[in-house]
């Protein structure tokens, strides 16, 4: 359905929010008939609902199971879940669904221009993170492109938008990867895989599936993560065009047609003349920013997508360079009294709390929010050792204590009973009692914010705030 004509067509574009308006907009634009169908009947919703329809978009609030008669193509948001009735009724009446990224992926070309060619990147943790160094390294090169997805430019803006592309770098999330059936992405990665959002996919299999779609049709490069087996099986089970390479990366020396870090330098040894007995050196582990070990997992994958586009290596070591981190990531925010604070707010996981207790070797750990239905005790039991002590505070911080008595009873516990805003600043204060200088003070809370905090950004910021004053008092 490439080059449709869309004057006339029935479009039910699935839900009012950050893809649904813009995908109607577009869609009205090119001539379809657009309905929004939306579960919500609120106050904003109406608000975007009249704005809409000024325009000529019919819009139906507080229905979105119902499919409106004489559609013929389903444009969903991400998040709407598989089992909804109203994929139901698109199955039985025979509608293809397509989600935003399909839509995208679709619209490529449509106004004439030769289309950017798609470097994806997928993963439980640090999709964001190396989308934006890969973007960062295609710039170094020379390269017209874009970080496009959750941050940086939207699909859509991406190739229906003024600018013109070289390349992109995609951050895909699984949702976004079910509801894209034809996508075929130049080269894709997936960083890892450890079970998140399993409540939308149904299981571990469905969620992996549905990962391992980036992989379909690749042309030229399927990288995998040499330390996670579930990867390097889904790339075996892709469909890819033929002479499409499997690429490994891994923290530890590479073997042929992978790359990997020897002696402090990232090197590959895939996209080089003679892989069996060559190695090209990229960058310095020291070009990393911040060089923990997940994130130079994550300059890797992100070098081996730039490589197996054709970058040559010192753009590689220099958009590693210029490369910023995003805030609440591992964000180091202040020294106070030879103690580091970092922010790793955007740690909402179990996975990605791992990610950063690992890189630190004396931790005064803050925890705790929305579990999610996680457990702990994998997660304790890797970072014991490290803990100097922990700070709990929100909703489930019973689930941590409770993985900390049983697999680490010797390290002193604060357990903040409360769960409004100002418990960070006591939380830090706790934090700070506990740490000796050399230590780190790391807020990875392994949970979700909303049970205190408006998002995660805000609960870095109390962070930030509370070690900030601190920092002006010791002075
Ligand atoms: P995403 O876009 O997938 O949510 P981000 O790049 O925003 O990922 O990073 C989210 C969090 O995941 C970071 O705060 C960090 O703690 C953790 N993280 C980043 N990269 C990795 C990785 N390769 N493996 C495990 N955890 C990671």
């Amino acid at each position: 359905m490439s080059n449709v004509d869309w004057q006339g067509k029935h479009v039910t574009v699935a839900g009012l929010g950050v893809s649904g308006i813009p995908a109607a907009r577009v869609l009205h634009g090119l001539g379809a008939v657009v309905t929004v169908v939306n579960d919500g009947d609120d106050e904003r919703s109406r608000a975007q609902a009249a704005e809409l329809e000024a325009q000529g978009i019919a819009v139906r609030l507080g229905d979105g199971d119902t499919l409106p008669e004489s559609t013929e193509l389903i444009v969903t948001a991400p998040g709407w879940k598989p089992g909804k009735p109203l994929f139901a009724a698109a199955a039985e009446a025979g509608v293809p669904v397509w989600g935003d990224v399909e839509l995208a992926w679709r619209l490529r070309g449509q106004d004439g221009r030769e289309p950017a060619p798609w470097l994806a990147v997928t993963g439980t943790n640090g999709k964001t993170t190396t989308v934006r160094m890969l973007a960062s390294i295609l710039e170094a090169a020379g390269l017209r492109t874009a970080a496009v997805g959750n941050i940086g430019v939207s699909l859509l803006d991406a190739v229906l938008g003024e600018e013109s592309y070289d390349v992109l770098a995609v951050e895909l999330s699984s949702y976004q990867l079910h509801w894209a059936p034809s996508l075929r992405a130049h080269s894709a990665a997936v960083l890892n895989l450890a079970p998140d959002h399993l409540d939308w996919h149904g299981s571990m299999e469905a969620y992996a599936a549905d990962k391992g779609r980036i992989y379909e049709g690749n042309r030229i490069a399927c990288v995998y993560n040499a330390a996670d087996p579930a990867t390097e099986d889904l790339v075996r089970e892709a469909d890819v065009e033929e002479g499409c390479r499997a690429i490994g990366f891994t923290l530890g020396t590479p073997g042929p047609s992978q790359l990997g870090v020897v002696d402090g330098i990232l090197v590959d040894r895939a996209f080089v003349r003679n892989r069996q007995k060559q190695a090209q050196e990229l960058a310095e582990v020291a070009d990393v920013n911040p060089p923990a070990p997940h994130n130079i997992a994550n300059a890797l994958a992100a070098a081996a997508l730039a490589r197996a586009y054709g970058v040559e290596p010192a753009a590689v070591r220099d958009g590693l360079r210029n490369f910023r981190p995003d805030p609440h990531r591992i964000e180091h925010v202040a020294d106070v009294a030879g103690v580091a604070y970092v922010d790793d707010s955007k740690a909402t996981n179990t996975h990605a709390a791992e990610a950063s207790l690992a890189a630190y070797d004396s931790i005064v750990w803050i925890a705790g929010g929305l579990a999610k239905g996680a457990t702990f005790d994998e997660l304790v039991t890797g970072c014991a050792k490290r803990l100097r002590g922990v700070v709990l505070m929100g909703a489930d911080r019973a689930l941590i204590r409770e993985a900390l008595a049983r697999h680490a009873p010797e390290v002193p516990v604060v357990d903040l009973d409360r769960t409004d805003t100002g418990a960070m600043s006591e939380a830090v204060r706790e934090a700070a009692r506990l740490a000796r200088p050399g230590d780190t003070v790391l807020m990875a809370p392994a949970c979700a914010s909303m049970d205190m905090f408006v998002n995660y950004n805000k609960r870095g910021e109390a962070f930030a705030d509370a070690v900030r004053a601190r920092a002006a008092e010791s002075v």
